[in-house]
């Protein structure tokens, strides 16, 4: 007898979708086959002929920082992954540094005491002096390490060029923010007085800023075989750079957030301080090169770079907009904005969502076959979506600690209704089903080759 029988399905293969259901045991995915062979189960689902497919991945999201738990936290944010249709969150340090066995060992269990879906972390932020440490957070199960060619944690090139060497020697991956900090610095001063136009904060960091630093980090990352990961492209100058790097075979990936996808710089003064986020929305030619390098499998993974605050952190920025806190949600919105905007508007495939949401960043963190795929033997990490279901986002339906959201009044069609993380049902009918406690510390261990 099986634990959980989930039928009437349309499964999302790597294939693409076959009708049938799942059958799971222990957590683990023990059958997939047509409804007519599936085993009895304990509790039979029926899925309606909606999707069924492998739980989303997200791999940027700052959900638990200590220093700024007036944020998120681990409860707020893998509930938000649950009501999106997340089953695993890969959380990035906001201020406080984890680059220690010590802290590694903390946060895992600050996370399973308190998570609701399965997590992992990346290390940071990298500086001269952490680079050492890198073997040893490998050891530890952490193989993602974040660093910045900006503020606020600018690490110089050097610093760079080490630590892509010990990822080229040791394995994992190093994530880079490329943006140039002198070319940020210079047209800063163009705005000397006019910071009460939130689109100021856009036109303050210019395009040719992230071109140039994504061009010297596929650089170093050819001379020293490390893997690079580009975090949030933006611009189409920076796919250029990236596709590129691709070709002539250097190790480099990069992502794309939601908001990249949907919004543009002549949206923010509309938008209002929430729309403030680094890298900053773009032109509508950028968001245009983002659907069109997803689609050639140019960028390699969507996730949510997430990182609300609480709004009077957003409102102080109204008279100007350097005050304001950079960051928005994300989670309850990835998958809705790939359905949306992606699949139902002919963008993408199911297939490539498939790719880019959870197939690719379980093999970019080492969690595949573990994670991201409907297979015998993996974990029963999945999400049942109606892609037809029309929703008009609101501030009342988020699970955020920060229970604003730049996506308030648009309409989207395509939702998630329920997620499962190991066989259990962690969300549904708006709610969750679980206690805290539910998620687990997933170790990254090596690196499969991400396919296009
Ligand atoms: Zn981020």
């Amino acid at each position: 007898m099986l634990d959980l029988v989930v039928k009437n399905a349309r499964l999302l293969l790597e294939s693409g979708l076959i009708r049938g259901g799942i059958g799971v045991k222990d957590g683990k995915i023990g059958v997939i086959a047509r409804d007519e062979h599936l085993p009895d189960a304990n509790i039979i689902i029926d899925a309606n002929s909606n999707i069924l497919m492998p739980g989303l991945i997200d791999g940027h999201a700052h959900i638990h920082d200590p220093a700024m738990l007036d944020h998120e936290d681990f409860t707020t944010g893998t509930r938000a992954a649950a009501a999106g249709g997340i089953t695993t969150v890969i959380d990035m340090p906001l201020t406080s540094q984890v680059d220690t066995p010590i802290l590694v060992d903390e946060k895992i269990s600050q996370g399973e005491s308190i998570a609701i879906v399965d997590f992992s972390f990346y290390a940071g932020m990298i500086n001269s002096d952490n680079v050492p440490a890198i073997p040893l957070l490998i050891d530890k199960g952490i193989a993602a390490f974040k660093a910045f060619t900006c503020e606020p944690y600018y690490a110089n090139n050097g610093v760079i060029l080490r630590a892509l060497s010990e990822v080229s020697e040791q394995g994992g991956h190093l994530t880079v923010h490329a943006e140039d900090q002198g070319i940020i610095d210079e047209f800063a001063k163009d705005f000397q007085d006019e910071w009460d136009a939130p689109v100021s904060h856009a036109l303050s960091r210019p395009f040719i800023a992230e071109q140039y630093a994504v061009k010297q980090m596929i650089d170093m990352a050819e001379r020293t075989g490390g893997h690079l990961h580009i975090a949030h492209v933006t611009t189409a100058d920076g796919v250029r750079e990236i596709e590129k790097g691709k070709l002539r075979g250097v190790m480099v990936t990069t992502e794309v957030c939601p908001h990249h996808l949907l919004f543009n710089s002549d949206e923010m003064n509309r938008l209002g301080p929430k729309s403030k986020m680094n890298p900053p929305l773009r032109s509508k030619r950028d968001v245009s090169a983002l659907w069109s390098a997803l689609l050639r499998g140019i960028i390699d993974l969507a996730v949510t770079d997430h990182a609300p605050s609480p709004l009077q952190e957003k409102e102080v920025g109204r008279e100007d907009i350097r005050k304001a806190w950079s960051g928005v949600d994300g989670l309850q919105m990835l998958l809705r904005i790939l359905l949306s905007e992606g699949v139902n508007k002919g963008r993408i495939t199911f297939e490539k969502l498939l790719r880019v949401a959870s197939l690719n960043p379980a093999k970019l963190f080492g969690l595949y076959p573990r994670k991201g795929a409907l297979l015998v033997g993996s974990d029963a990490d999945f999400v049942v979506i109606d892609p037809a279901l029309e929703e008009t986002i609101g501030e009342e339906m988020m699970f955020s600690k920060c229970d604003w959201t730049l996506y308030d009044g648009m309409k989207v069609t395509g939702t998630p209704l329920m997620t499962f993380v190991r066989g259990v049902q962690v969300y549904g009918d708006n709610r969750m089903h679980v206690k805290p406690g539910h998620g687990q510390f997933q170790p990254m261990s090596g690196y499969s080759p991400i396919g296009v």
